[in-house]
């Protein structure tokens, strides 16, 4: 899968969303206080979910205590565990269409995009995990005295999951899929900003057997968060956002010796070397710097190019990014929606004016698109920034992009290293030696060669430096959210 690849698929409409509300130990429950969810393709409001007060949160985090210590899950077989996965990726697929609906309303992703990335990859992951959840053995260890020993991997018990705005489905699916198949229990707190999915989601594991309490969702903002984090209840951590939170939220688990895994922000480079395939090479860099309206952690918003294709590359990119559909996220042919939130959009135009303030030279977009009064912004490209700038060392987490170039290799590298994240990297080369030789220097937890965002459950992704730590997909997520038992049996 590629994060652009689009399948038209059948029409979506724009759905009609009852208010939300949490859910607790396998019931739908009104909560104390509400807030409002934004259409960011009109700014007008889709419904309200509740703003989950502590008390509500506690009773959460207790409803999945009991379902872990006083319930079957933990105990299945791991293929009956399984089974229900599968049931849910069965469900995924068969409610597609509402997924793709409620998740493109909520964030403003076009249908074209929602469908393949994050509906078919949620489906994928469930499966992906129904399948590893039946590996969950240990090991016999041979030791030289007269006992035998083995190992067991058991759950760490309840999982406090905190997702993002920015992909609410898929972030949420990367924590609850593995959790669930290793044994655990979760409580999933999605950003309020974008929380419909998390709901319908609850729907769905329930409807596939996820026994009452095994999943909880509370909607709410920063206190919900830290309200899950900070109690003694929960045995781990699963973060996903900004570094900032993320560092806050390691301290309080640290001081409470809980372990975290902590997905934080990126800021990645794409490097073009000078053998490239310039027209793949071209596309690439666009698709990894506009999909999702830049709001991706692993969007390749550093643009560096070899010296000798510079001009040419800005030429190309001028004239290409204006031409990518942007527009209402329900309309088949978008491939740019709005960005997520208002905030979200003051922010990104905030360092627009920062770059222009700097000398940078705006060579394609750097304004809002006044539509349907949608939070949309035009992609936009940015030449002549130096290293230092801001707009270039910091995440800026919409669909902007600045242009650097460098002389040689070791250049491209040090440029390409050169912020305090470690997220995700690419390159485009048509040298083999090359390929492997950059990617080996790049600190990053992901590098791709000759495309962006090729993504797999069985691929783990992850960060280095600022971008955290721990890793998601893969083999690597399960063994997170599990623990390692011994047990010696006396043979005398
Ligand atoms: P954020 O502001 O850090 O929020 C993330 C989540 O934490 C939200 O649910 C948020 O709720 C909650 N939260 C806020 N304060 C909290 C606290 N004190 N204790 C516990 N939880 C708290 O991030 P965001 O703006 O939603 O998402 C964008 C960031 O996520 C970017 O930096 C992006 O790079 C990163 N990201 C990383 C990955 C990855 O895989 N590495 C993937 C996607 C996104 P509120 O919304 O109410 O604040």
């Amino acid at each position: 899968m590629t994060a652009v690849d689009t399948h038209a698929g059948p029409a979506v409409r724009r759905p009609q969303v009852d208010p939300g509300k949490l859910f607790i130990g396998g019931q739908w429950r009104e909560g104390a206080q509400h807030c409002e969810v934004i259409d960011p393709s009109t700014g007008s409001v889709i419904t309200t979910v509740v703003d989950a007060t502590e008390d509500e949160v506690s009773d959460a985090v207790l409803a999945a205590r009991t379902a872990f210590d006083n319930g079957q899950w933990a105990r299945l077989p791991g293929r009956e565990r399984g089974r229900v996965l599968n049931r849910v990726a069965e469900l995924v697929r068969r409610r597609a269409d509402d997924l793709v609906a409620v998740e493109s309303l909520d964030v403003g992703k076009p249908v074209a995009l929602c469908r393949p990335v994050d509906v078919m990859t949620t489906a994928d992951q469930y499966e992906y995990y129904a399948a590893l959840a039946q590996s969950m053995d240990g090991a016999v260890r041979d030791i030289p005295i007269n006992a035998h020993a083995y190992t067991r991997r058991e759950p760490l018990g309840v999982v406090g999951a905190i997702t993002p705005f920015n992909f609410p489905l898929i972030l949420s699916t990367t924590k609850i899929a593995p959790a669930l198949a290793a044994g655990n229990a979760v409580v999933h707190k999605p950003a309020p900003d974008t929380p419909l999915s998390a709901l319908l989601m609850a729907e769905i594991l329930a409807e596939a057997g996820v026994p009452d309490g095994v999943v909880n969702v509370v909607t709410g903002g920063a206190r919900a968060g830290e309200a899950l984090v900070r109690d003694p209840r929960v045995d781990k951590i699963a973060f996903t956002g900004s570094t900032a939170i993320g560092k806050h939220t390691a301290q309080l688990a640290g001081a409470a010796l809980k372990p975290v895994t902590l997905e934080l922000g990126g800021n990645a480079a794409h490097v073009v070397f000078e053998d490239a395939d310039l027209h793949k090479a071209i596309g690439a860099v666009i698709k990894a710097f506009v999909f999702n309206s830049g709001q991706f952690c692993m969007a390749g918003p550093r643009l560096l190019v070899a010296e000798p294709l510079y001009d040419t590359v800005l030429g190309i990119l001028a004239d290409a990014v204006s031409g990518v559909p942007i527009g209402d996220p329900f309309d088949g042919t978008t491939v740019i929606g709005p960005m997520a939130g208002e905030r979200q959009l003051a922010k990104v135009l905030a360092y627009i004016e920062q770059a222009r303030a700097e000398g940078g030279r705006v060579i394609a977009g750097g304004e809002r698109l006044d539509l349907n009064g949608g939070f949309y912004l035009r992609p936009t490209v940015i030449a002549g920034l130096p290293a230092e700038s801001r707009v270039i060392q910091e995440e800026i987490f919409g669909p902007v992009l600045t242009v650097q170039s460098f002389s040689d290799e070791d250049e491209a590298i040090a440029l390409a290293n050169g912020t305090p994240y470690g997220l995700a990297a690419g390159l485009q080369t048509e040298n083999l030696a090359r390929a492997h030789r950059v990617a080996a220097r790049l600190r990053a937890g992901i590098v791709w060669v000759n495309d962006w965002a090729m993504l797999d459950p069985a691929v783990p992704f992850g960060g280095v430096k600022q971008s955290g730590f721990g890793r998601e997909y893969g083999p690597e997520a399960l063994a997170s959210y599990t623990t390692t038992k011994s047990v010696v049996i006396s043979l005398d």
